[in-house]
């Protein structure tokens, strides 16, 4: 099992940290011939979407990526991945555009910027969640399985083999979220 995480911009040390943690053997991906390499999955990590999408196409990233998704490699997007990897979104720019949700930035407003909570995540159970300046998804296409729900609005979801997340599991002191990206995106591909 080998996982790249997308290393151009944002918090990509901290899940790093956590596949250590899960023994799962990682590299990052600065640049294209980091997308040589073989991988069972990707991960696309929170940051500012603006920045890590124009990073994507100046390092001529976005249609290498976007082609693998399209061809199968699991990902997870976390907050900004998850608006990377958004067919729509609303307040911003469409980057790799392969998963069938809308996605609003910053969704929560300034006020509420950030918080923590513990919510229910399907198939995982109660789990803490850290939102930083998040998106939430506001509509979802019809292949697309809803995880979490925090006051009403999607902050999980999964699409064959995307999975996002608008709040950051990386950011907190849990590994469930990776452990289900692993075990039932990585291992079942
Ligand atoms: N607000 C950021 C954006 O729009 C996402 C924030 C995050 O990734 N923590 O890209």
């Amino acid at each position: 099992m080998k996982i790249g995480v997308l290393a151009v911009q944002g918090a990509f040390i901290e899940h790093i940290r956590k596949l250590q943690e899960l023994k799962v053997e990682t590299f990052e991906i600065r640049q294209k011939k980091d997308m040589d390499q073989s991988m069972d999955g990707l991960i696309i990590p929170g940051g500012e979407s603006t920045a890590i999408g124009k990073l994507l196409r100046d390092l001529d990233l976005l249609e290498i990526i976007r082609n693998k998704i399209q061809t199968g490699l699991p990902v997870f997007g976390t907050c900004a991945g998850l608006i990377l990897l958004a067919k729509r979104v609303e307040e911003g720019t469409v980057h790799l555009g392969v998963m069938d949700i809308t996605a609003k930035r910053n969704a929560y407003g300034r006020q509420l910027g950030s918080f923590s909570i513990e919510e229910n995540f399907e198939g995982i159970g109660s789990i803490p969640m850290t939102f930083i300046r998040a998106p939430y998804i506001t509509e979802v296409g019809e292949n697309v399985k809803i995880l979490s729900r925090v006051n009403g609005h999607i902050v999980a979801a999964q699409e064959k083999n995307m999975l996002v997340t608008s709040f950051h599991p990386e950011l907190t002191d849990s590994v469930k979220v990776h452990h289900y990206f692993i075990e039932e995106l990585c291992n079942k591909k």
